[in-house]
């Protein structure tokens, strides 16, 4: 097939790298010379126009910063300019809203659309074991699975559009609150006198037992290897989970579903990245509590 991808930054650019080695015919767009640089190395073609990349290709990924960008380029550059058979796939994490505007926009003109945000950092985009949560129609939803399955391990359709957006802020927020929790817990451990190592034991298999204890632990030393073993280098940076929990809250507005938590989660990470910490792993946290 040949595919169009655009924004080739941290993710895309392995998202796309995986594409090619999958034998697909990607055309490549970014705004950055460097990202356009390092997409020919991995074996796209580069154009200096979305409206070139889309030209003739039966897909378009994109993988970019925000819903806003996601919106513009969709419906200035994509729609109208690739063929109307052209599957689109949005990559990016965005909120709810916008990722329906944009598919009505798309099926408007003829297009059919997904949203397929993934949970997995850089490592997974680079290695093609990301998580894809795809909203859209059947249609959609079977024309995107194999073209998802050659950057990713697990493809589930979370319902029409919007769905993997939605699937991907509630995922998120819970992460934040159960790693907030974790943190909690190790401290006040501490603070009672118990061993990190001991408590760890225990709590990994009792009922306190979660994904930020036993796969990625916040405490160095104690669990599987983790950011927190690296200096809170690496993972998945505080600045991207605030940006997550944004728009999680974005949601439960919009909704109308009550979140205590999540805001609280919010509360502290931002008052964490605002601190200088936007860069650490959101397990670093630890550090403020
Ligand atoms: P990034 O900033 O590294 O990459 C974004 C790329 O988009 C950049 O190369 C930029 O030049 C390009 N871009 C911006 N505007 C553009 C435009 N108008 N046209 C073409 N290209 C444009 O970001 P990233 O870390 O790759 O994240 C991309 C998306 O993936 C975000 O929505 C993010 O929330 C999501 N995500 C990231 C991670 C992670 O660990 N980095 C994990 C899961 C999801």
């Amino acid at each position: 097939m040949r595919i169009a991808f655009i924004g080739l930054g941290n993710m895309g650019s392995g998202m796309a790298a995986n594409l090619v080695k999958a034998g697909h015919e990607v055309s490549a767009f970014d705004l950055s010379d460097e990202a356009l640089a390092q997409a020919k190395q991995s074996g796209c073609e580069t154009f200096s126009t979305v409206g070139d990349a889309v030209q003739g290709v039966d897909a378009v990924v994109s993988m970019l910063p925000n819903g806003a960008i996601v919106k513009r380029v969709y419906t200035s550059d994509v729609i109208g300019k690739a063929p109307q058979s052209a599957l689109l796939i949005d990559c990016s994490t965005i909120d709810v809203a916008t990722a329906r505007e944009v598919a009505t926009a798309a099926s408007s003109a003829g297009y059919e659309m997904v949203d397929a945000p993934v949970s997995g950092g850089i490592a997974a985009a680079n290695g093609g074991t990301l998580t894809f949560m795809v909203g859209g129609g059947k249609d959609a939803f079977a024309k995107a699975q194999p073209i998802l399955s050659a950057m990713g391990k697990t493809v589930i359709h979370a319902g029409d559009s919007g769905a993997g957006q939605a699937a991907k802020a509630c995922n998120n927020m819970l992460l934040a609150i159960h790693m907030i929790g974790t943190c909690e817990a190790f401290n006040m451990a501490k603070k009672l006198g118990l061993d990190p190592q001991t408590f760890y034991d225990i709590s990994s298999v009792s009922s306190g037992q979660n994904w930020s204890m036993t796969s990625y632990c916040p405490l160095p030393g104690v669990g599987p290897q983790s950011p927190a073993d690296n200096d809170y280098q690496g993972g998945f940076a505080t600045a991207l989970m605030l940006k997550d929990l944004s728009l999680a809250m974005d949601a439960a507005d919009t909704s109308g579903a009550q979140t205590p938590m999540g805001e609280k989660a919010k509360e502290l990470y931002k008052a964490f990245a605002d601190a200088g910490n936007g860069a650490l792993d959101f397990s670093a946290i630890i550090k403020t509590l």
